[in-house]
């Protein structure tokens, strides 16, 4: 029972979050997600506004759902999945049938997924077990794009301190990599293709089944990272034609540290995570039973909710898109015009520094992002942004809007209302900084 308290936030009624026991994780009670988000998203700022969170693509709320299976699964299936006994097997029980959700999800067949410990694990392990595979055969190039998450960038790094040569191919200026580019990044020795499927800070979705083609055609494999488009749009590893992609629970509504990779069968890759015998010694260690019983469900949900979630997303982020445009002077949208997620929007705001936008909007009570969440905090000009052949200005002033499941039309109303008193004040304050003998009008 939800109680509607004077202003009109939930409160979970106590009886309910005691009675908040729920079965075996097939065998759900579902708690409404205002039981449950109640708190979250009423949370009261000093001022008495509401929060509201504009940073899906840093990492999503919990779905009620999973957390209850995680909760009932911790609880009740303690075994060791790799154990013979009846523990072990119910825990291993539970390992399969999230491997069957999740292969749903993705059109894959359920022995070909290894679960681990996210999107970055997941990552390194498709990179790094493929280069160590294909070195004695004296492989020793990998091709890439400027626009990838860190997880692949810096991977990509550490191979080339150890002599791996890599080429990193630049987007167009609305951040998407054309297949004809990167295949005259192709050389005889290339062991790799990594292409993500949708940019984490713009939201594009890159050409991946028309690249895979070209690649594969060469004999070259092809991985993609996949952890921002999973559960946001449709993906079917088959339709992709990739031969390896990664996926992150955390995005979707399931739990952080828990992901997986999808391995083609028959690919060759070597496992970086070396011990046991688990995920058939594909990825040693003791499996994250909760966790991966999480990430099933939010699968299955995601699964189920894909068309309606990515409908009210589409016409969330474009309301508050053209309602950022018309209310703010000298805004653009970087990626517009281009295939994207349906939940992400890049907003650049001229003569602002988008960090002290984002401080200024924590402020207000709304979470927002500069970019990937990995680096904000710093003032570094946003990689991708340019790849993209932004100026350094442009790289520096905009803000990263994503949307979720749970965001509300009048969340996004409140957010345009509150910007362009917010921008006249930021602006004001660089226009007196430009007035300063020797400062300049842009960031530094
Ligand atoms: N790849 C992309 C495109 C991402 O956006 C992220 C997370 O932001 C990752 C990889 C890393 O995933 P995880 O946080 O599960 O390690």
């Amino acid at each position: 029972m939800v109680q509607l308290s004077r202003s009109g936030s939930c409160r979970v009624a106590t009886t309910q979050r005691r009675a908040g026991v729920y079965g075996k994780a097939g065998n759900l009670s579902r708690p409404s997600s205002a039981a449950i988000y109640g708190r979250w998203y009423d949370l009261r700022v000093d001022s008495g506004r509401a929060r509201a969170y504009f940073d899906h693509n840093a990492t999503t709320p919990v779905d009620p759902e999973v957390i209850a299976g995680v909760a009932a699964t911790m609880r009740d299936e303690f075994g060791n999945a790799s154990s013979v006994h009846h523990f072990g097997q119910r825990a291993k029980a539970r390992l399969e049938e999230a491997r069957e959700q999740l292969a749903a999800l993705i059109g894959a067949s359920p022995a070909e997924l290894v679960f681990t410990s996210g999107g970055t694990e997941a990552d390194n392990f498709a990179i790094r077990g493929v280069a160590e595979a294909l070195e004695p055969l004296g492989r020793r190039h990998l091709v890439t794009t400027a626009i990838e998450h860190e997880a692949v960038l810096t991977t990509m790094r550490a191979l080339e301190r150890r002599g791996w040569r890599v080429t990193r191919v630049n987007p167009d200026r609305s951040g998407v990599v054309s297949a004809e580019a990167l295949e005259a990044a192709l050389a005889p020795d290339t062991a790799l293709l990594s292409l993500m499927h949708a940019n984490n800070e713009v939201g594009t979705l890159q050409p991946v089944a028309a690249c895979a083609a070209v690649a594969r055609s060469r004999g070259v494999l092809v991985h993609t990272d996949a952890v921002q488009s999973v559960g946001k749009v449709p993906v079917d590893v088959r339709d992709l034609d990739v031969d390896l992609l990664t996926l992150s629970g955390h995005k979707f509504y399931g739990p952080k540290g828990v992901g997986a990779l999808w391995i083609r069968r028959g690919t060759r890759l070597l496992a970086t995570m070396t011990g046991g015998k688990q995920e058939r010694s594909r990825r040693a260690g003791t499996e994250n039973v909760p966790g991966i019983v999480g990430l099933g469900i939010a699968a299955h949900l995601a699964a189920t909710r894909l068309e309606e979630d990515g409908a009210a997303q589409t016409v969330l982020r474009d309301v508050l898109e053209q309602g950022v445009l018309a209310a703010v002077a000298e805004t653009h949208v970087n990626g517009q015009g281009q295939a994207r997620v349906p939940n992400t929007t890049n907003i650049g705001f001229a003569g602002i520094e988008a960090e002290s936008l984002l401080i200024a909007l924590d402020l207000e009570g709304f979470a927002v992002s500069t970019g990937s969440a990995c680096s904000s905090g710093t003032l570094e000009p946003s990689h991708v942004l340019k790849a993209m052949g932004l100026s350094l200005h442009d790289t520096q002033n905009a803000l990263r809007l994503s949307v979720g499941r749970h965001t509300t039309r009048d969340q996004v109303d409140r957010l345009i209302a509150a910007l362009p008193a917010i921008t006249e004040r930021l602006r004001a304050l660089t226009d007196r900084r430009a007035a300063i003998p020797g400062a300049d009008r842009r960031p530094a």
